[in-house]
């Protein structure tokens, strides 16, 4: 019921319709035992991406002159993820992330790039990828060991790129690699790339504690030429990378916020029906106040992370249309991504603890959340890497409270 107080009024009608599309359509297709297979053989659900996508929940906001769902704002996208990663939270996740970093090219890419490569990625045909990381840099992207040497018309490219999700699944994505080394983060280009193209070389990754079903690699650049068209952008673009990768990050972390959420409730959902049914002293351990405090507890977690989730997504409308200062939009989405995902730890944990001993198996599936929700404070930035933003923030007088 909360939602109500919280979702403006003129969005009411289209947010309850894909509530209900994705509910539906996660309760139909997602089960049990399709989730432990694909959780045990690390594969990703190609039938599902490829149903999400029909149906428009794959690239929600992305307009539909690109193939896009053209849902009129973000926080349908929050309550697509919230729905499907509640029901199940590795299906969910994986068709999430399958089209992760596609809203980077929405945003940054000319309009032929995003004519030519973002419709088969909304249709569920093919699935994207967005690499900043390196074996050597992490959290600390401001200067990279891929480089990007100019010769002509063309860039070549050479460097490695680590836990890239979607580097074994995907034809094609963006690369952000160092096109003048001198100027550090000032001298960094986002880059299309064909994961077909000569000297493109990709190694799965395996043996993820969870989220099993989203694949990541590495994708090794050996003298991969790239012509000055496949900047992300276009030419006016070299040198802007590093900033346009933070500025879609803003986005990326408010989602991951959305996705710690379904986490939370799926979690939740398990935990409050055992505490009902399972007798212990003569009772439904929901009696034992040591319980309800724990389900207190959660509650309070849930509701206030579903306030922040919904609040970013919303401030997330105006930051995409240019209203919200990056940097004002880096506290809100880090404040949200570290609030919602260190909760579900904690919510989590509590669902663990109520379902006891069935809790730590697997059959019960709590133990598949914990797993999955884990990585949810480390990618996208760290929890420590988005404090650091909040401060940033704050003392550069981008946000007060
Ligand atoms: C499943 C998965 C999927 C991923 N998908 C992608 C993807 O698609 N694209 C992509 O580019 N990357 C991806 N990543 C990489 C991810 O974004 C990085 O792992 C993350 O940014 C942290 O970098 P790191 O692992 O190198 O850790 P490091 O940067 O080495 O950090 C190690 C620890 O030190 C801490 N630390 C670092 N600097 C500071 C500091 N200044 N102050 C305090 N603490 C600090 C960190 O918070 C962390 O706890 C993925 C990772 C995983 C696990």
């Amino acid at each position: 019921m909360l939602e109500w107080y919280l979702i403006p009024e003129q969005y009411r009608s289209e947010i309850e319709l894909v509530r209900k599309t994705a509910r539906e359509f996660a309760q139909r297709y997602f089960t049990k035992e399709l989730a432990h297979e694909i959780d045990k053989k690390e594969e990703f659900p190609w039938d599902l991406y490829r149903k999400a996508g029909e149906l428009g929940l794959i690239g929600p906001t992305i307009p539909p002159e690109y193939g896009g769902g053209g849902l009129s704002t973000e926080l349908g996208s929050a309550v697509i993820t919230e729905e499907l990663v509640r029901t199940d939270t590795t299906l969910g996740q994986c068709i999430l992330s399958g089209a992760f970093g596609l809203f980077a090219l929405y945003l940054f890419g000319t309009e032929e790039q995003k004519k030519e490569y973002i419709p088969p990625v909304v249709h569920g045909e093919k699935t994207f990828f967005f690499a900043l990381t390196e074996p050597e840099h992490g959290s600390d992207i401001t200067e990279l060991s891929t480089t990007a040497k100019r010769e002509g018309d063309y860039f070549v490219l050479k460097g490695i790129k680590t836990f890239i999700t979607n580097a074994t699944t995907a034809e094609y994505g963006i690369v952000l690699a160092q096109t003048d080394p001198e100027k550090k983060y000032r001298g960094q280009t986002l880059f299309l790339i064909h994961t077909d193209w000569p000297g493109v070389e990709i190694k799965p990754l395996k043996g993820k504690m969870g989220q099993r079903g989203s694949p990541i690699g590495e994708i090794r650049l050996d003298g991969v030429k790239v012509h000055k068209d496949y900047i992300v952008g276009g030419i006016e673009e070299l040198n802007k990378g590093f900033y346009r990768a933070l500025q879609y990050l803003n986005i990326g972390r408010t989602h991951v916020g959305a996705v710690a959420l379904g986490m939370m409730l799926n979690a939740f959902d398990k935990a409050y029906e055992f505490a009902q049914k399972r007798i212990q002293f003569g009772k439904p351990i929901i009696e034992h106040q040591l319980i309800q405090q724990k389900i207190a507890e959660m509650v309070q977690l849930i509701d206030l992370s579903k306030l922040a989730v919904y609040r970013s997504h919303l401030i997330l409308d105006d930051y995409v249309k240019g209203k919200i200062e990056p940097r004002t939009m880096a506290a809100i989405s880090s404040i949200t991504k570290i609030f919602v995902t260190e909760n579900a730890t904690k919510v989590i944990d509590y669902a663990i603890q109520i379902l006891g001993g069935s809790g730590y198996m697997e059959e019960f599936e709590v133990e598949r959340a914990w797993r999955d929700h884990r990585v949810t404070r480390i990618y996208e930035g760290t929890t420590e890497i988005n404090m650091l933003t909040i401060v940033d923030a704050v003392r550069r007088g981008f946000f007060s409270i």
